[in-house]
């Protein structure tokens, strides 16, 4: 988007890319507009993102923004040039027409450690809680040769770890020729950018992982001993009431036989608390999947109902008590990290350095460094001396 405006020939502008996942989201996307509004009185202010793509009304109304753009838009070079040539300043098209996700292939990521790669987008899927199908459309994925060509200039340009990203990655491909499955795209990178260090793979769904994928992660030492699930509940009811596709046993059984391979790898999920009709005990069942599945990074979401989408029409808990089970969610999870990390102690680990004197391990831990250890971007062995908090504390070897 910062080349596609300079392209075009802005020269004052700021560039809202905004979130819709919850209604939290949405209120500090306003209040980033007006903070920017206040900090650049004279910049044109252009929102775009899944916000400005769902609700677009409600973005060209604010006193403070000079244009909208759509999702699909936002990354189309003839958008841009009629913006800046005076023409319509809502600039929003239907986001379920659009079938292209290739034009936008990055080619790096400044100097960081790490270089992210959009090999999908969209969904198909219509979970009752979520909103993001609205906002980035149906699925579609780019092609694998464009991908491999992608990841090959990543690595040439000095990142030392791809993470592929995606809005529901595992169903990459059906879309396109031949139907490839995730796994021949990672394979496939793998083979063709041999001097790529390190694969991550962020969120995926197990009830889509195929046989080829499994065998790489399991197998292949340069896939990220990390994996990101979007689980999103541990009781079975809430899953089916979600329209999600797997259960809480097909969780457990995913992660025991993936950890049975690759004991080393770490598990994050997603998990949403208070989602509408859950009762105590089927609350207590998300809990319990922290340590069934286990799990070291949870990321919990207390339900915020988003307008439009079933879940918003079901009956809805008290926020108190979607607010205390989110914090004792939290705290549970933060224990089963601690206690994680506590087993790092003492290893030996290659890791890649960041900013700020810091470093990331292959399992996704993060370490602060108590020497430099090199530059940014530089792969480094550090012995873990200690852990502080959620954060372990390394020295270079
Ligand atoms: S699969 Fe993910 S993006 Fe798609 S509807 Fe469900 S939660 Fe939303």
């Amino acid at each position: 988007m910062r080349a596609l405006a300079a392209a075009a020939g802005f020269t004052d502008a700021v560039v809202v890319n905004s979130c819709a996942v919850t209604n939290e989201a949405v209120r500090q996307t306003r209040q980033t507009i007006r903070r920017a509004r206040r900090a650049n009185p004279n910049a044109r202010i252009i929102v775009t993102g899944c916000a400005a793509q769902i609700d677009p009304a409600s973005f060209t109304a604010m006193s403070e923004v000079d244009a909208v753009l759509g999702n699909g838009e936002k990354l189309d070079a003839g958008e841009w040039r009629a913006l800046a040539r005076g023409g319509e300043t809502s600039r929003v098209n239907d986001i379920m027409n659009v079938r292209e996700t290739a034009g936008h292939l990055i080619d790096g990521y400044g100097d960081r450690a790490r270089a992210f790669l959009e090999v999908q987008n969209g969904c198909d899927h219509r979970c009752t809680f979520c909103i993001i199908p609205y906002g980035r459309g149906p699925s579609r994925s780019a092609p694998i040769a464009d991908l491999v060509d992608a990841a090959r200039r990543l690595s040439d340009a000095g990142h030392r770890e791809v993470v592929l990203t995606g809005v529901d990655m595992t169903s990459y491909g059906q879309d396109i020729d031949g139907a490839p499955r995730l796994g021949a795209l990672v394979s496939a990178i793998l083979d063709g950018a041999p001097q790529l260090k390190r694969l991550r793979l962020s969120s995926i769904d197990c009830a889509e992982i195929d046989d080829e994928l499994f065998e790489r992660i399991t197998a292949d030492a340069r896939v990220a001993p990390h994996l990101h699930l979007s689980l999103q509940a541990g009781d079975n009811l809430i899953l089916k009431r979600m329209k999600r596709r797997h259960t809480r046993e097909q969780a457990i059984d995913f992660c025991g036989r993936v950890r049975g391979r690759r004991p080393e790898i770490a598990f994050g999920a997603d998990i949403i608390v208070g989602f509408p009709t859950e009762t105590e005990e089927m609350f207590e069942q998300s809990l319990a999947l922290v340590d069934e599945a286990g799990l070291q990074y949870t990321h919990v979401f207390p339900f915020s109902p988003r307008d439009g989408t079933p879940a918003a029409r079901m009956p809805q808990l008290d926020r108190l008590i979607i607010r205390l089970r989110a914090e004792r969610l939290r705290a549970k999870g933060e224990a089963a990290l601690e206690q994680f990390l506590d087993g790092l102690v003492g290893r030996e680990e290659e890791a890649i350095i960041e900013s700020g004197g810091r470093a990331r391990l292959g399992n996704f831990a993060q370490a602060r460094l108590a020497a430099p250890a090199g530059a940014a971007g530089d792969i480094a062995r550090i012995k873990i001396v200690a852990r502080d908090g959620g954060m372990l504390v390394g020295e270079p070897i």
